[in-house]
């Protein structure tokens, strides 16, 4: 089969896959060397990006630092962001485990990650939404990530419940039903179990859009991560290639079928 690039109004937008942990956070990480790598290889989608996007996708936006830096699938402000209750806010203070992550951190060094990390990146995401809004008309953002096969202790979820091999999560705003459908189908033809918003709920927009723009569609695809990784060291399976190849030609097969669905691009 040819490879089939993703439309030009569709967004990858690919928040955390990235290790990357500058000198000036990883100074602020109360944990020593070995604690940080098993916190990166517990929390970090692994290999998302070359899952999504291959070569074929036009428009990527991710995140260039690790989620642990800052996460900018978070609202910037711990008041509108439920999980800073947890410590997990946009700038996190604790580890997956319930530990804590770094020293408590003064306004300016958060400010300071904020602008250096967080804004450019939505940034990024905004200008790639409203070029393609311009262009098109329309546009799609596909939330890109992976779970681990057993939940972590700060997703108070229970730890023997079986997980889905894919979680679709939707929005009720930005996420038509059939959108949501067409990406449930297309995993469950491709003979993967597919839960909708379990064990992960919800897909992001940009905040300038956020319940205001019903053009802006959004779908978050989520992979178990033991279909394509060693979840003890973070390797890849051999069958990664092959795995992928599935994983974008259901993400083309779902768009596919949404592009035939005239009301979102006629709002
Ligand atoms: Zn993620």
């Amino acid at each position: 089969m040819t490879p089939q690039a993703c439309p030009p109004w569709v967004v990858l937008h690919v928040p955390h896959d990235s290790t990357a942990v500058p000198a000036e956070a990883r100074a602020a990480f109360v944990l020593d060397d070995a604690a940080l790598q098993q916190e990166l290889l517990r929390m970090t989608d692994h290999h998302t990006l070359a899952l999504f996007a291959g070569a074929q996708a036009p428009n990527v936006v991710r995140a260039p630092v690790s989620r642990l830096v800052v996460d900018v699938e978070r609202f910037a402000q711990d008041a509108d962001e439920p999980m800073a209750a947890r410590g997990m806010g946009v700038i996190y203070e604790a580890t997956s485990q319930g530990a804590p992550l770094r020293r408590r951190l003064t306004e300016a060094e958060r400010a300071a990650l904020i602008s250096r990390y967080y804004a450019p990146h939505h940034a990024r995401l905004e200008a790639a939404v409203t070029q393609a809004l311009a262009q098109f008309g329309r546009c799609l953002v596909l939330d890109c990530h992976s779970f681990p096969s057993v939940a972590l202790p700060y997703e108070q979820a229970e730890p023997a419940a079986r997980r889905p091999g894919i979680c679709i999560g939707s929005d009720a705003f930005h996420t038509e039903p059939a959108l949501a459908q067409a990406f449930v189908r297309a995993f469950t033809q491709a003979g993967w179990e597919v839960a909708l918003n379990e064990p992960f709920a919800g897909a992001l927009v940009p905040a300038s859009r956020y319940r205001r723009d019903a053009r802006v569609q959004a779908v978050m695809v989520e992979l178990n991560r033991e279909l394509y990784m060693r979840e003890d060291d973070g390797s890849r399976w051999a069958d990664f290639e092959r795995t992928a190849e599935r994983v974008r030609g259901c993400c083309l097969r779902a768009v596919g079928a949404v592009g035939a669905i005239d009301a979102l691009s006629r709002r």
